[in-house]
């Protein structure tokens, strides 16, 4: 696998893990309603799935945009690979931003 590939993946990976705690939920409240005494939990528990796809939706989309944007240009690219650089980060020797797809370090 590529690096830009898994680049794609990582940014990806907390909408797929919002998605995996919303399959989880749902199995969690249908498999429990059954048993006596997780049933209390139920109510409560309920909420987990709408709330994990929600931030799933918004992770997804965050994560497109930021690609979309790379794609389009108008992110600052990493100086040895093309790839997209990271926010502003304060670091010990000044501020810099990781390359996404390479991990570098670079000023801004
Ligand atoms: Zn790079």
């Amino acid at each position: 696998m590529s690096r830009y590939a898994w680049m794609v993946v990582r940014a990806y990976l907390p909408a797929l893990l919002a998605l995996a705690l919303a399959v989880i939920g749902m199995t969690w409240t249908s498999v429990s309603g059954n048993v006596h005494a997780l049933s209390p939990l139920v109510p409560y528990v309920k909420w987990l799935p709408p709330i994990a796809l929600l931030a799933a939706l918004v992770a997804g989309l965050v994560a497109t945009l930021r690609l979309w944007r790379w794609q389009s240009g108008k992110t600052p690219l990493c100086a040895g690979c093309g790839g997209p650089l990271g926010r502003l980060q304060q670091g010990p020797q000044g501020s810099y931003r990781k390359c996404l797809a390479c991990g570098a370090r670079q000023a801004p």
